[in-house]
């Protein structure tokens, strides 16, 4: 299901709608439920594409402070609980939060979901640290950019993602792997 969907429709009665047994996207309150007490259940793409990045590249997470900015259902939530359940310490920032630089800086591993082009400043970024970059805004030019200033935080990460071709192209890996779980029940 395409999100957000057209204003007349009610977003969560459309959800409900779905049989938790082929909910690919994860956003059925059964899965979301099942994310946060650690049950099985489909976990929604891009967080799950997230995680996948970070294990593929072996980038340790137990542990870690895990700096999320975003606090949306579909990305900032469910990834800080993934974080959570790969035992990183996790802080999620948002839009009311005061300190955020400070800290971002304290983020061995940093996820941005934010939908501000540049957001994340390379002042904000700790030497060394993981830098994944969910944001995707389209810039005046018709360019792709996203949520991290590239140039200045690349000097500062260990591991950055590109926009685009980082975490767009694993949420689209991960609703495959999902629909192949879906089927297979
Ligand atoms: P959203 O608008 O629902 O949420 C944005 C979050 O950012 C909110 O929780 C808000 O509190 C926070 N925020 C806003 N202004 C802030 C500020 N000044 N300081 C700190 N936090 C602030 O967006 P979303 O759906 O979570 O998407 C975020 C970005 O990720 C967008 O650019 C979107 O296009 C992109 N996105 C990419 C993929 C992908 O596959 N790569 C998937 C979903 C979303």
């Amino acid at each position: 299901m395409q999100l957000p969907l057209p204003k007349h429709l009610d977003e969560q009665k459309v959800i409900l709608r779905i049989s938790p047994e082929k909910d690919v996207d994860g956003f059925h309150p059964q899965s979301v439920g099942a994310l946060s007490i650690g049950l099985k259940g489909f976990v929604s793409c891009t967080p799950a594409g997230v995680i996948e990045l970070l294990k593929r590249y072996n980038i340790e997470i137990a542990g870690k402070n895990c700096v999320v900015v975003g606090r949306s259902n579909i990305v900032g939530k469910p990834v800080s609980l993934l974080l959570l359940r790969e035992h990183g310490t996790v802080t999620i920032c948002h839009s009311r939060t005061q300190n955020l630089k400070e800290v971002v800086q304290t983020a061995d591993i940093v996820v941005a979901a934010v939908g501000i082009p540049n957001f994340i400043k390379g002042d904000m970024i700790k030497e060394g640290a993981a830098i994944i970059d969910v944001g995707i805004n389209r810039l005046e030019n018709g360019k792709l950019c996203g949520d991290v200033d590239f140039k200045a935080c690349e000097k500062k990460a260990s591991y950055i993602t590109p926009v685009p071709g980082g975490v767009g192209p694993m949420t689209i890996a991960m609703l495959m792997h999902n629909c192949v779980l879906a089927a297979e029940k």
